[in-house]
């Protein structure tokens, strides 16, 4: 934009993006503009496809005019004009993996000040030269632990796991760790020609062949001769015969290790991960850096300590500290403190003993410094997280707010923030919280266009965008542009009721259960012998603020617990860890608990959770709800497709045959840019459709099967009528608000709310039989009033067939209409962890016991 053409209006013309109808509106800049509509209805298309990438367009071209063509490949939005636009920041849910290398201190920066700190205002033991803020990282050679490499843990290959069983020869695999087929034999024959003995005992072999054999770092490369036994190897070569081909030999221990740390295949890694053990560092105790790094403390803290304490204790313990580097500095006595309180526990201490008046300066301005930079996020209600929490044990909406919090303190403004429901997984308490923080980025000159769910969100706003009425083809229309109190007016909007009415769930005399189960002793993260009771053939919500242990006990402790007792695994679909995460992926967080009642009217625990149902574009909702296998045999059952001799793998993606070869069936090929993160764009052959022209001939009710897979879910309900087995995975999809969603569209493309969703339809087009324990963690969060409404009718009438179904649950419209509710807290971390409300919900409203209860009041009321 250039500056002269100052417009206090963003002004949209001709928006078509997915959706949308050509739509048109005016937004005020400097507000908080916030997009309503049920799910489906095109809020994302306008405020992420058209609004923020568009500005994201702008920008890439004028810093990368020549990136235009591939620009424009990665598609331009669907938009006649928009003007007023500032620059924009976007902070989306967080849709699919994460690094297990990245940590609430790396992604919010604040590590790097809290090295500085370290670096140049901790306490260094006597003779010990101070050092830079880099020795303080674990991702830094000089930081990182010189005997785990900053890993925290050594890996080694035991001799008893490579060699399991002593008594056999070498050719009948003694090394039960050696690749298996050609890899293995090539090893063997190498070792025969090396002159080692392949047809004796392992245990028979001298100590220096064996440890040869798996200890060497030695690769050499020779001649060969296959399959021989020395004996015969040795007159081969006497005789002088060819060698078969030319063999490298790698040793045991090596093989595994460099295997597990390099292939790229899971499946792989899995198998030679069973022959390492883990145990923590010797040298660094788990703590990943240096002993030098160790040893400089801050308040009696190492940089590991310190990083691993919730961040609302590290701020108490910094302020008290620079409180008292003030007071010894306006006294004009650098001693005898230390920057920093020394814990009453070790009071004999290492007591800086004359800390310089600069390092007294370099502590206060480095310390108060980092207690602004913690501030936000303790403010967004994240102050029980520690810096050294790694991003995969985060929630969508705490890393979201992560992000937030780390732009508050940026010094940005005249930028757009664009926010995808930043109160996922607040209580209404924190909810409060959060409005101060975007009142506060609006206040520094900046405007914010928030798509939220939250009334209360909703009711604070400046500007209210509402679009629908319905979801996919059935919205797409602005309903209302205007501040909140105009949206009364508007007949048409679903998101009205709410806003302005008590319109929603009926509530109901809670239920008697069939029986109860009591939950003894549960310990995980911070529930500390927790005791709890659940009625079963009903619907229980666990409430609590954020860090409560919300999920740490329904989530976490309670499948686990309950599919101990009835002796079967939980069904949950995480994926696996991969790459470099199984590295580091830590299992080692205890659990402890026991379940006792009568729970003989269960058979399964179904966990259904925001994961991704597939990590790759492969999977979508066809084929997670086995819906696509119906189609896929309706098309091979076609005259046309039994005379070419098509089977139902020939309408497949997923294997090679009737997908096209150029992207191999995904629709989409990477392009590279230019210093630029790379992009997908359309396959040039097949364009888009994933399937070669051949195979799209066969037509079943006039349709081919890419066209299919581009239906929505509705469209092909309508389009399938009279086809039982596909009509109920439908309309269970249908059921639970999905009905908007391509078939096609890839597992990567849902967010978490939608993957679970997509679950539950899985479980409820199953015959109700009455005998699961299905457990939910936040399954309205993402959803529109009226679509949660609608979920959760769907939860009543599991818990109508017998079944019982906890959850966790924020929105005290749902836990209203619970039969049961539960709340832990009464804080968050260490200040949670308890049971502070238990009973139906009026009886929790009227108690008043936990911070709950005002709100649940609000919504009984
Ligand atoms: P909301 O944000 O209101 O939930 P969206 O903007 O995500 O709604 O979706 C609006 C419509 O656009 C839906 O019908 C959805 O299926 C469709 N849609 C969303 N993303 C894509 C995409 N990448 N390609 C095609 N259609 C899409
Ligand atoms: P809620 O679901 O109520 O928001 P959680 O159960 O996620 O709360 O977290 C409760 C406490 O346990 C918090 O202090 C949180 O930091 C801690 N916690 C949760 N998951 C982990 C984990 N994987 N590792 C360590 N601490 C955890
Ligand atoms: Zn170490
Ligand atoms: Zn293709």
């Amino acid at each position: 934009m250039p500056s002269t053409e100052i417009q206090p209006d963003v002004r949209v013309r001709g928006a078509r993006e997915h959706n949308l109808r050509n739509v048109d509106l005016t937004m005020p800049r400097d507000a908080l503009v916030v997009f309503t509509g049920v799910s489906g209805s095109g809020k994302s298309s306008l405020a992420f496809g058209t609004l923020y990438a568009e500005s994201q367009r702008r920008y890439l071209e004028s810093v990368a005019p020549y990136a235009r063509r591939l620009i424009d490949q990665a598609g331009v939005p669907d938009v006649d004009s928009i003007t007023g636009m500032p620059p924009a920041v976007a902070l989306q849910q967080q849709r699919g993996g994460r690094s297990a290398r990245s940590s609430v201190g790396s992604i919010t920066t604040v590590s790097s000040l809290v090295r500085m700190l370290f670096s140049r205002a901790g306490h260094y033991p006597d003779d010990q030269p101070m050092l830079l803020a880099e020795e303080f990282s674990t991702n830094t050679v000089e930081g990182a632990c010189p005997e785990c490499h900053g890993i925290g843990r050594v890996y080694e290959v035991p001799e008893e796991k490579m060699v399991p069983d002593p008594t056999l020869t070498i050719r009948e695999r003694a090394i039960a760790s050696w690749p298996k087929a050609w890899h293995g034999h090539q090893l063997r024959d190498v070792l025969v020609a090396l002159g080692y003995d392949v047809d004796v005992a392992w245990q028979d072999l001298p100590r220096e062949h064996r440890d040869w054999i798996l200890y060497t770092e030695e690769t050499p490369h020779l001649p060969v001769h296959s399959r021989l036994t020395l004996a015969e190897a040795r007159e081969a070569i006497a005789a002088g015969a060819e060698p078969t081909y030319s063999g490298t030999f790698v040793g045991a221990r090596k093989y595994v290790l460099d295997t597990f740390a390099n292939t790229k295949s899971a499946a792989m890694k899995r198998r030679v991960s069973e022959f390492l053990t883990v145990a923590p560092c010797p040298i660094c105790r788990g703590k990943k850096l240096r002993p030098e790094a160790l040893s400089v403390t801050i308040a009696g803290l190492d940089i590991a300590e310190f990083s691993a304490l919730p961040l609302h204790e590290l701020m108490q313990i910094l302020s008290d500290a620079v409180v008292e580097s003030r007071t010894s500095m306006d006294a004009g006595d650098h001693a005898p403190s230390s920057p920093g309180r020394q814990s009453a526990a070790e009071d004999h201490s290492s007591v800086d003993d004359h800390p310089s008046a600069e390092k007294l300066a370099a502590f206060v301005r480095l310390g108060e410094g980092l207690i602004d930079r913690l501030k936000p996020i303790s403010d967004l209600g994240l102050g029980y997280l520690s810096l050294d929490r790694t991003t995969p044990t985060l929630s969508g909406g705490e890393l979201q707010r992560l992000r937030l919090a780390t732009q508050l303190t940026s010094d940005l403004f005249g930028v757009v923030y664009v926010l995808d429901e930043p109160s996922a997984g607040l209580h209404p308490q924190d909810v409060d919280a959060l409005m101060g923080i975007l009142d506060g980025l609006k206040a520094r000159g900046n405007s914010l266009f928030v798509v939220e769910h939250s009334v209360d969100i909703m009711r604070h706003a400046d500007w209210l965008v509402d679009i629908g009425p319905g979801a996919g083809e059935r919205g797409g229309h602005v309903l209302y542009s205007g501040p909140a109190a105009g949206l009364a007016e508007v007949d048409e909007s679903v998101t009205r009721g709410y806003v302005f009415g008590n319109r929603g769930l009926e509530p109901h005399e809670p239920r008697q259960p069939h029986g109860w189960m009591r939950l003894e002793n549960i310990r995980r993260n911070n529930l500390h012998d927790v005791s709890l009771d659940l009625p079963l053939g009903a619907l229980t919500a666990v409430t609590g603020v954020s860090g409560s242990g919300k999920s740490s006990l329904v989530s976490q402790a309670l499948p686990a617990i309950v599919g101990d007792r009835l002796g079967t695994s939980t069904s949950t679909d995480d994926p696996a860890p991969e790459g470099d995460d199984l590295l580091l992926v830590d299992d080692t967080e205890e659990l402890r608990g026991t379940v006792t009642g009568d729970l003989t009217g269960f058979r399964r625990v179904v966990s259904i959770d925001q994961n991704p149902i597939g990590r790759t574009p492969r999977s979508n909702v066809a084929t997670y709800t086995g819906l696509f296998d119906h189609v896929r045999r309706r098309f091979a059952e076609t005259p046309e497709a039994k005379e070419r001799g098509y089977k139902p793998g020939r309408f497949s993606f997923n294997v090679s045959g009737g997908r096209c070869p150029t992207c191999e069936g995904e629709g989409s090929v990477m392009v590279e840019l230019l210093f630029l993160p790379s992009v997908y764009t359309e396959c040039p052959d097949c364009h888009g459709t994933r399937f070669q022209s051949s195979t799209l001939e066969i037509l079943w009710r006039g349709r081919n099967i890419a066209e299919i897979l581009g239906m929505s879910v509705e469209e092909a309900h309508d389009f399938f009528t009279g086809e039982f087995d596909i009509i109920r995975s439908l309309t269970a999809l249908i059921d639970v608000g999905l009905g908007y969603l391509r078939l096609g569209q890839p597992a990567t493309e849902l967010s978490g709310g939608e993957a679970q969703r997509v679950k539950l339809a899985s479980e409820l087009q199953r015959s109700g039989r009455g005998d699961t324990l299905y457990v939910l963690d936040e399954p309205t969060s993402g959803l529109h009033c009226a679509d949660a409404d609608r979920l959760v009718a769907h939860l009543q009438s599991l818990v109508d067939a017998g079944n019982t179904v906890v959850m966790v649950e924020l929105d005290m419209r749902v836990v209203a209409v619970a039969d049961h509710v539960i709340e832990l807290g009464p804080g968050a971390g260490d200040a949670g962890g308890r049971l502070v409300a238990a009973g139906a919900p009026a009886d929790v409203a009227a108690a008043g016991a936990g911070p709950s209860a005002k709100y649940l009041t609000a919504a009984l009321s």
